[in-house]
């Protein structure tokens, strides 16, 4: 079984809105990224010690959004689908 983020595959737009001002969001991706490339194998340990979100055993993805009306940068969870 696999879940996938529609988000990170292209298959829906980041469609939330700023909290700040209600413009959207732009997505500026995967927050887990800057950690290097995904894999769903990494032990839960090394999630932890990575960025301290448990994305992959909830199924969520957690996205940086940025909103380019009033700066304000914030993080967007994307629920993953099953395929
Ligand atoms: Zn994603
Ligand atoms: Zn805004």
């Amino acid at each position: 079984m696999m879940y996938a983020c529609p988000v990170c595959n292209g298959w829906n737009e980041m469609q939330e809105a700023c909290p700040q001002c209600g413009q959207s969001l732009q997505d500026y991706g995967r927050t887990g990224d800057f950690y290097g490339p995904y894999s769903p194998y990494r032990p839960i340990d090394d999630i932890r010690l990575t960025n301290g979100i448990p994305d992959v055993r909830l199924h969520q993805c957690i996205h940086t959004c940025y909103c380019a009306h009033c700066k304000h940068k914030v993080e967007i969870t994307i629920e993953e689908t099953r395929v």
